[in-house]
């Protein structure tokens, strides 16, 4: 059996329906012939919540060691509400905490790097047939003590056992279908984009749109982990990324707002001068090419032209006639 981690974001687990509507999808894979090994967030804004408790007990000068078994604790919270789900779902399942899932890290208290995974424990799961359920983002050190890799590190977590693992595919199940065009809310036609390369979404981290945690991305790259990134509500396929192929040309728009203007961008694969040129064309006659590479180009327009210049954007590259290749 194909092993496949399902990782769930603190949105998907903030509260008990979402939590058993998760159990019902990590189900679903296991029905579907593979092996999951679930991977989760603390539930929506707990370790916020956490964080702000820890200034009120503690005051200013907090001890990194203590935040971190602190904060730990909320992913603990996911993991034991998802196995009850399966279990109540008629699923053999075991929540794991990242010492016990066998994530060894340093001993820097907040940003821990992980060293190794001693993935033992978590074979022996699957071995007796039991669904492992591991709270992200945290890990222990040689000597025994709880560490946190850093915010969004829950991520990491779930890349480093797909490796241990061998698995086939690392699945980020979040409240969004996924990555679009250009952002919906500004761009009623961004659509989904069904595949991207690993330095596609690197260079749209680059740009502010930080698609998942960028040591995450790296470390999948490094290692040619196959990530799906998909809506924790719907069954449909989201984007998939990997080391790609396909067609040269812009995949995907972005926009962000500068001191001096706006900047939009597009990110994509062996992008030419022709590319920029048509979309600098296209944003209008207040347009500057601020830089130009082979995997995305920026634009700075005023301020107040940043979405009519998305917009226009996106009709050059995705419009009617379809892409620019
Ligand atoms: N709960 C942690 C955070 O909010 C870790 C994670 O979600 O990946 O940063
Ligand atoms: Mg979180």
């Amino acid at each position: 059996m194909k092993t496949i981690i399902i990782k769930f974001g603190g949105s998907s687990l903030a509260d008990p329906g979402k939590i058993r509507r998760a159990a019902g999808m990590v189900a679903a894979a296991r029905r579907r012939g593979f092996s999951p090994v679930a991977v989760v967030s603390a539930p929506a804004d707990a370790t916020d919540d956490l964080l702000a408790l820890a200034a009120q007990a503690g005051g200013q000068r907090l001890s990194p060691r203590e935040t971190d078994a602190l904060l730990a604790s909320g992913e603990q919270i996911s993991a034991a509400l998802l196995a009850l789900a399966l279990q109540a779902e008629g699923r053999k399942a075991v929540s794991l905490t990242g010492a016990q899932a066998g994530i060894r890290t340093d001993d820097r208290f907040s940003a821990a790097a992980v060293r190794a995974v001693d993935a033992r424990r978590l074979r022996r799961e699957l071995a007796a047939g039991r669904i492992p359920v591991v709270a992200g983002f945290q890990g222990s050190t040689g000597g025994g003590d709880v560490t946190t890799l850093g915010r969004g590190g829950s991520d990491f977590t779930a890349v480093a056992l797909a490796r241990a693992l061998g698995a086939a595919l690392c699945e980020f199940r979040t409240d969004v279908k996924g990555i679009y065009t250009a952002h919906p809310a500004i761009v009623p036609e961004a659509r989904p984009i069904k595949a991207l390369t690993y330095a596609e979404v690197v260079a749209l981290s680059a740009l502010g749109t930080e698609v998942r945690q960028l040591g995450a991305i790296a470390y999948a790259a490094k290692h040619s982990i196959p990530l799906h990134l998909r809506s924790s509500f719907h069954d449909e396929p989201g984007t998939l990324i990997n080391a790609g192929g396909g067609r040269p040309g812009v995949s995907c728009l972005s926009l962000r707002k500068a001191p001096d203007g706006a900047l939009v961008s597009a990110v994509g694969r062996e992008l030419s001068r022709a590319h920029a040129a048509r979309g600098l064309a296209a944003a209008g006659p207040c347009a500057a090419l601020l830089r130009s590479a082979a995997g995305a180009f920026t634009l700075r327009v005023p301020a107040e032209r940043g979405e009519a210049a998305l917009k226009a954007l996106h009709a050059a590259f995705f419009g009617a006639s379809g892409p620019l290749t």
